[in-house]
């Protein structure tokens, strides 16, 4: 399989340096040349098959004569022996819904079903090019906890995570901190989550070191993370009852878009989703563009769902993509339209083909907190503050559309990384898993640093001459 960029201004690349490149060299995203499919019978097979089996018919689909195929299954079955529940992602019946939880890797949040899988993969591509990379990035949270998580102690990387000091939760930071590899480095930034974001910019702009170093970034851009979040989908279909198979919609609480368009992979590759529906919080760009055809930026607002606080989803581009009929002028075209006046209106004609697999309910802060306190007096099931928008947003989905579809909703955190949130809504906080408990005790080691970006080069400087 050859990968091509949105922007249509790169030769076809192996699925290797698609891996490798990211971001497309002309600030394009990358995608598969065509979309891979399965007939209904084949997608029965695939029903039958572990979760790492699974993961291996999707990816072969993906990757090709690429990676051998005993190559392929290592890293797949080392990427999944992390997760403590033997399913994965199992699905719960909870209440007149089902609940996907994907939160049972290291860091119970669903980052890990992409970035353990992504680590591995780095390091197996890295090994055998005798190249290394050194992994620079800004997190608020989830992100940087999940990467730092997915390479720890792998050969040919080193990680390098910016998080703002006293800004991240008790349990993100300790997340992040406690990790001892030698290849981990946690950098604990005098100011706020954009100080550190701006540093990281401002040294992947800096070509000629990005280049000496072997920069690396492990954003939610990355081909290989959609890939890994397609066979959940799978695994979902698989885990209905037999009666529910023909008729059910996905719900994905939303912010960068990587998980829901991967979602939309599945249908296009012949997974008989009805509809997706994306549940946001008050940022609520995407919402606002499914319901009304026009994309207006809005300001970032802090909700109780942090990890959905973002307006302009990076991944929203892959999707345009196809939107156009893959149709690279055309997407630029729209891109440019959007550059230069902070506005996309779309055409009838392409309204109707995006209503026709999406939809989108929006959340707000109250609502996530009465949605948590309701299920869990009705079921005992206590949700996260993401996954709420997702239960809400099925629910609404179910009024507004009147259908008995069967719908799951993506879990993407365990409460318990929520404390607080939870404690608002229901009065006590979950239950932690001894993982989480034992983090208090954990012996940690940061290093602070200015939010100065000759300070952070400098110390990258450092760390990889030792
Ligand atoms: C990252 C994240 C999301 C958003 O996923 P996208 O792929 O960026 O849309 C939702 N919930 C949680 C808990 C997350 O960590």
């Amino acid at each position: 399989m050859k990968y091509i960029s949105t922007r249509g201004g790169i030769d076809p690349i192996s699925f290797n340096q698609a891996v490798m490149m990211g971001l497309a060299s002309d600030g394009g995203l990358l995608l598969p040349e065509t979309i891979p499919s399965f007939s209904s019978s084949e997608i029965e097979e695939l029903a039958e098959l572990p979760y790492t089996q699974l993961a291996m018919a999707i990816f072969s689909r993906f990757i090709g004569d690429d990676i051998p195929p005993t190559d392929l299954l290592r890293l797949i079955e080392a990427s999944y022996a992390t997760f403590s529940n033997k399913a994965v992602v199992p699905l719960e019946k909870v209440g007149d819904l089902y609940i996907q939880e994907l939160f049972h890797g290291p860091t119970y949040a669903f980052k890990d079903v992409a970035l353990q899988f992504l680590g591995n993969l780095f390091e197996y591509l890295l090994v055998r090019e005798k190249r290394s990379l050194n992994i620079i990035g800004a997190t608020s949270g989830d992100t940087g906890s999940a990467a730092i998580h997915g390479v720890r102690g792998k050969e040919n990387i080193n990680i390098f995570i910016l998080y703002p000091h006293g800004k991240v939760s008790p349990i993100q930071e300790k997340q992040m901190t406690s990790v001892l590899d030698d290849n981990v480095f946690n950098l604990a930034v005098e100011g706020n989550f954009d100080d550190g974001q701006r540093v990281v910019k401002e040294l992947f702009a800096d070509l000629d070191f990005k280049h000496d170093y072997q920069l690396g970034a492990v954003n939610s851009i990355n081909w290989a993370r959609i890939m890994a979040q397609i066979v959940y989908y799978f695994s979902a279909y698989s885990q209905l009852p037999v009666v529910a198979r023909k008729n059910f919609t996905v719900v994905v609480p939303t912010g960068n878009f990587g998980n829901i368009f991967a979602g939309w992979m599945a249908k296009e590759m012949g997974l008989p989703i009805k509809r997706l529906v994306l549940a946001t919080n008050a940022n609520d760009i995407l919402y606002r563009f499914i319901n009304t055809g026009t994309y207006s930026l809005g300001e970032v607002k802090p909700t109780l769902s942090p990890s959905m606080d973002i307006q302009l989803a990076s991944n929203f581009e892959r999707y345009l993509y196809y939107l156009n009929d893959r149709n690279p002028q055309q997407l630029k075209g729209m891109l440019a339209q959007f550059a230069d006046s902070g506005k996309l209106v779309i055409s009838s004609n392409l309204f109707a083909k995006m209503t026709n697999n999406f939809a989108s309910v929006r959340v707000d802060d109250q609502t996530i907190l009465t949605t948590i306190k309701d299920v869990w007096q009705k079921t005992g099931y206590i949700l996260d503050p993401h996954t709420a928008t997702g239960v809400k947003a099925a629910y609404e989905y179910r009024l507004q559309n009147q259908t008995n579809t069967a719908m799951i909703c993506l879990a993407t955190a365990h409460p318990a990384k929520f404390p607080d949130a939870v404690e608002q809504a229901i009065g006590t906080p979950p239950t932690a898993p001894p993982a989480i408990t034992a983090l208090a005790n954990l012996p940690c080691r940061f290093d602070m640093i200015a939010a100065d970006t000759a300070a952070v080069k400098a110390y990258v400087i450092e760390k990889l001459a030792t």
